[in-house]
């Protein structure tokens, strides 16, 4: 966070002093409120500055594909002090924030931006944006029960939407079987309470797809920005 008069300088608005004494007229504005007083703190990367109702510069937009290990909390802070995933991103400038979120427990591909409008069209139910998981559950499910998840399975928050699944692997030894399942919607805990339901409990969870974007090539705890291309191709 610095001083108004500072980042206003800094955007070459005008001298620092000069830039005070736009403050004061009431020329300045941040985030649509007019500023006149001069000890205000701005984050000049994330509050929209305006210079007689024109924006000092553009705020940067990120996008990270991050490949979020097990025992990492998806949101910003913790009350419990236990790592966070924002806690991977404190040498950005930027303060990105996760779209959506996958349990404590569960790994893989998790998106986080700066862009509100875009976060809020990919989290919005009626978008149906495909996730795609890999689910290790004890045992070895039968194919009918395979058929109800694709189907649909009455948990206690409703029935669920069609989902695609089908056998993976299969661990005789371990007595686990590795399923690939793809739903259309978020629901709190979605895949492993959809397996509870056919009594083939999720051991280990790891997210691999997110609508087009697949998590190849980034590495446990590593991250990688969006290409352009990317980004238009989710929205
Ligand atoms: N479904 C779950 O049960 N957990 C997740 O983290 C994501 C989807």
């Amino acid at each position: 966070m610095e001083r108004l008069q500072k980042v206003l300088a800094e955007a070459g608005i005008a001298s620092r002093r000069k830039c005070e004494e736009l403050i004061t007229a009431g020329r300045v504005q941040v985030n649509d409120q007019v500023v006149t007083t001069l000890g205000v703190k701005v984050d000049a990367s994330q509050d929209l500055i305006k210079v007689d109702g024109r924006p000092i510069r553009k705020q940067s937009k990120v996008y990270v594909m991050f490949n979020k290990p097990k025992g990492v909390i998806t949101s910003a802070e913790d009350p419990e002090g236990r790592k966070t995933v924002t806690d991977f991103f404190k040498h950005l400038k930027e303060r990105i924030y996760p779209i959506g979120r996958l349990d404590y427990d569960t790994e893989g591909l998790l998106l986080l931006t700066n862009d509100g409008e875009f976060a809020h069209l990919l989290t919005h139910p009626k978008h149906h944006v495909p996730r795609t998981y890999l689910a290790t559950v004890k045992g070895v499910p039968h194919g009918s029960l395979l058929d109800k998840l694709r189907d649909g399975i009455k948990l206690e928050d409703g029935m669920t939407s069609p989902a695609e699944v089908e056998y993976q692997d299969v661990n005789p030894e371990k007595n686990e079987t590795v399923v690939k399942i793809t739903i259309y919607e978020g629901r709190n805990r979605q895949v492993r309470r959809m397996f509870e339901a056919i009594h083939h409990p999720v051991v280990k969870l790891k997210r691999v797809q997110f609508g087009p974007l697949q998590l190849t090539g980034v590495p446990r705890g590593k991250s990688r920005s969006l290409t352009p291309h990317e980004v238009d191709e989710l929205r």
